[in-house]
């Protein structure tokens, strides 16, 4: 089912058997290779394709950015309106290839823990605009903060019948930007961790502090209290040898629990964390 419109994709999605959305098919093609290889089969008429639908494409907007959930990460990173953290995160992704196919809104209704997308859109208050038909078939549309949207590892709160259409970058200021990935290699590597952090300084005071941790948990770490003990204070109070990056990395220390699996240890995990966080803060304070 290739639809042309959003209310044509939304009408299709109500039918039965329900219909997956796909997007770029990045993640969808491995989950359906591994239906094969079960013995199992799923024809092309069980997905619904959302790569016409052109309430699905674009970015734009003057003050809040506006994405399109289906704006592959190619689109989005050649954008001048890209945020640059959301631009640094997606360059990181897989290799050109996938990142042709590769979609924002694939990257966010997957809800892997790995999603690199995830912790600049948490860093940015990203909110996502999820739409769906109302009785009288007209559209509807619900916004909901990234935060309540990703429930879990691969869990959302996607009501039936919905389709994530887009999402808002609420308008922002920093002065600092700090962005990395922690994977085997540079290129189609998924995350053992990411780190994102934010920051506005002026007159040698915080007026913002925001950092987002991936991969650490089922769902991206960010701990509004932590970051709100910041605010006001001297960012040089955050040079070396000083005790108040100290305690901020003891405090996201007692928040951090990533786990061990395949690809990294809980250890590596939370000590790179909490480097970067430390050179990011020396960094304020520098
Ligand atoms: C080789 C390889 C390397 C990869 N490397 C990375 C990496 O480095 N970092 C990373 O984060 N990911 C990586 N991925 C995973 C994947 O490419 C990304 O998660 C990508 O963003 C998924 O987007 P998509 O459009 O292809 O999603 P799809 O496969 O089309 O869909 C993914 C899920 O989202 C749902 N969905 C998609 N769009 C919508 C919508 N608008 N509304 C409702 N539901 C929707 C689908 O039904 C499906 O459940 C990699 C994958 C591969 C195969």
């Amino acid at each position: 089912m290739v639809p042309e419109s959003l209310t044509e994709a939304l009408k299709l999605l109500a039918g039965t058997p329900r219909p997956v959305p796909f997007a770029g098919g990045t993640e969808l093609m491995v989950q359906a290779g591994k239906i094969r290889e079960a013995g199992k089969t799923k024809e092309a008429g069980d997905y619904l394709f959302l790569h016409r639908i052109p309430e699905l494409q674009g970015i734009g907007g003057e003050g809040r950015v506006r994405i399109g959930a289906a704006l592959n990460f190619a689109g989005l990173i050649g954008s001048p309106l890209c945020p640059p953290l959301l631009r640094r995160a997606a360059l990181g992704i897989g290799a050109p290839g996938i990142r042709n196919l590769g979609t924002i809104g694939g990257n966010i209704c997957n809800a892997s823990p790995a999603g690199d997308s995830l912790p600049p859109l948490y860093l940015y208050d990203a909110v996502l605009i999820l739409a769906s038909l109302g009785k009288g078939g007209e559209l509807l549309y619900r916004r909901l903060p990234i935060e309540d949207f990703i429930l879990g590892v691969r869990k959302t709160a996607l009501g039936e019948g919905e389709l994530l259409a887009a999402l808002e970058i609420p308008a922002a200021s920093f002065s600092h930007e700090a962005y990395e990935k922690a994977g085997a290699r540079k290129a189609q590597a998924v995350s053992k961790l990411s780190f994102a952090a934010a920051a506005l300084v002026e007159g040698g005071l915080i007026r913002d502090f925001r950092a987002a941790f991936g991969a650490v948990g089922p769902r991206v770490l960010r701990c509004r209290d932590i970051e709100d003990s910041l605010q006001g204070a001297e960012a040089a109070a955050l040079g070396e040898e000083n005790n108040l990056a100290g305690e901020i990395i003891r405090a996201y220390g007692e928040r951090l629990r990533p786990i061990d699996d395949q690809r990294s240890t809980a250890e590596y995990r939370r000590t790179v964390c909490l480097r970067l966080l430390g050179n990011c803060l020396r960094w304020l304070g520098s």
